[in-house]
C-alpha cells in the first residue's frame, strides 16, 4: 500500500498505484528490440489521444519535462530569416516568449491581459501586416489562471496566412478532447505526468510529418532539444536519440492502458464533475475567481486570496500537506492567488474531503467564513 495523497497543484497530479508499480520492471537496456517496440507502440498510442492520422502526424519524445517541448518546438520550426508570433496572455505563453529571447530569434510578443481572451482581429492584423511571420504559438490552457484560448479560431486564422501553429497543451492533451485536425494545430505537447497522470521526466511533441521534414533545412539552434533530429533518430532507430527515462516509460504505457479503458468522454466527465466540485465549494466560502466561468478550461480554479488579516497560505496549505491534501500557489504577475486542480486520478469525493480539512485550516487560522474582500 503507497500513501495516497491528492494533488490540486496544476501537475504532476495523483497516479493510480497501478501506475506507479508499472515502474518496478527488470533493468534493461533502453537499446534492446523489447523496448524499442515499446516505445513504437507508445507513440502510436499517443497519436491517438489526439485522433491523429498516423500518415500524416507522428509523436516525438524527449526526455524532460514539459517546458522541453516548448523550447524543441520554438528553436525547430522557424526557417533562417522569418518571424515568431506568440500569443500570450498567460505565464506559459510568456515563457515561449523567454525561450526566443534566449534563442534570440525575431519575434512577435502580441500581449493581452492574463484574464482575457486574445483580440483576434488583433491577431489577424499581425499576421497581414507581418508576412514573414512563419510560426505562431499559443497555450491552450492557461495552467496560471485556468483560461482557455480559442485555439480552433486562432489556428485557422494562422493557416489562413500560411503560417506553422504550435500549441501548448500541456494542461488540456488527454483531459479535455482535442482532435488535432479539426482544432486547427500543427504541433501539440504535453508531458507524462499531466493529463496522462504517468510520471515525471518524459514529454512529447505530436505534430505534421511533412512540416517536421521541411525542418531539415533550418538552422540548428539546439544540439540536444532539435526536433528534427530526434525525430529522424525515431525514424532510422526506433529510439530516442539519448537515454530516455526507462521507468517513466513504463509507467505511461500503463497510464495510457487505462486512459483508453477509462475513455476520451469519461475522463474528461470525471475532470469536469471534479472542476465542478472544486467550483461550488470555494464559491461557497466566498472566494472570488480570476477567470470569468465562460472563459475557463475547466480544469483550474485560480483564486483571489482574501482581504483577512489572518490569511496566510503557507499556513493553510501546510495543514492541508499535513492531511494528504496539497494545494497550489498562484501565477498571475500583481495578484495575490492561489489554485486548485482538477487533475489526476481523483474524483468529487476527494474533494468533498478536501473542504472539510481546508474548512478546519481556515477555522484554525482564524480566517472569518464566508472569506471577505475589502473591495
Ligand atoms: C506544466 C506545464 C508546462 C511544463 O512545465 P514544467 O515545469 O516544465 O513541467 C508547460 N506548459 C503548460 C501550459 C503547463 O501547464
Amino acid at each position: 500500500m503507497i500513501k495516497r495523497n491528492v494533488l490540486l497543484n496544476p501537475g504532476p497530479s495523483t497516479t493510480t498505484d497501478s501506475v506507479k508499480m508499472a515502474q518496478v520492471v527488470p533493468d534493461i537496456c533502453p537499446r534492446e528490440k523489447e523496448f524499442r517496440d515499446i516505445m513504437k507502440q507508445l507513440r502510436k498510442d499517443l497519436l491517438k489521444v489526439v485522433h491523429a492520422d498516423e500518415d500524416k502526424y507522428t509523436a516525438v519524445l524527449f526526455c524532460g519535462s514539459g517546458t522541453i517541448n516548448i523550447d524543441v518546438c520554438i528553436n525547430s520550426l522557424v526557417p533562417q530569416n522569418k518571424k515568431i508570433l506568440v500569443i500570450n496572455n498567460g505565464a506559459y505563453s510568456a515563457r515561449a516568449v523567454e525561450i526566443c529571447e534566449y534563442y534570440g530569434l525575431d519575434y512577435i510578443n502580441l500581449k493581452f491581459k492574463e484574464d482575457e481572451r486574445p483580440d483576434l482581429n488583433l491577431v489577424e492584423k499581425m499576421l497581414k501586416d507581418n508576412p514573414d511571420i512563419a510560426l505562431v504559438h499559443t497555450t491552450h490552457n492557461e495552467t496560471g489562471t485556468g483560461l482557455l484560448n480559442p485555439i480552433r479560431e486562432i489556428g485557422a486564422l494562422v493557416h489562413k496566412y500560411g503560417a506553422v501553429f504550435t500549441v501548448d497543451t500541456t494542461s488540456t492533451l488527454a483531459m479535455r478532447p482535442i482532435d488535432i485536425e479539426k482544432d486547427n494545430i500543427d504541433f501539440c505537447m504535453a508531458s507524462a505526468q499531466k493529463g496522462l497522470m504517468a510520471m515525471t521526466g518524459l514529454s512529447f511533441v505530436i505534430g505534421n510529418k511533412n512540416i517536421i521534414e521541411q525542418s531539415k533545412e533550418y538552422p540548428k539552434r539546439s544540439y540536444y532539444c532539435n526536433l528534427y533530429l530526434q525525430y529522424e533518430f525515431f525514424e532510422k532507430t526506433g529510439e530516442m536519440h539519448f537515454t530516455p527515462p526507462v521507468q517513466t516509460v513504463y509507467a505511461t504505457v500503463q497510464a495510457l492502458k487505462e486512459y483508453f479503458e477509462e475513455g476520451e468522454d469519461n475522463k474528461w466527465a470525471r475532470h469536469t464533475r471534479v472542476f465542478n466540485a472544486i467550483r461550488k465549494g470555494a464559491i461557497e466560502l466566498g472566494f472570488r475567481e480570476v477567470i470569468r466561468e465562460e472563459w475557463q478550461a475547466g480544469l483550474v480554479d485560480a483564486l483571489l486570496y482574501p482581504d483577512d488579516d489572518n490569511w496566510d497560505f503557507d499556513k493553510i496549505h501546510d495543514y492541508c500537506y499535513e492531511r494528504g491534501f496539497t494545494i497550489y500557489p498562484g501565477k498571475i504577475t500583481g495578484t495575490n492567488t492561489f489554485r486548485l486542480c482538477a487533475l489526476g486520478a481523483i474524483d468529487e469525493d476527494d474533494i468533498n474531503d478536501f473542504y472539510s480539512v481546508f474548512r478546519e485550516a481556515l477555522n484554525e487560522s482564524g480566517v472569518k467564513i464566508p472569506v471577505t474582500y475589502k473591495r
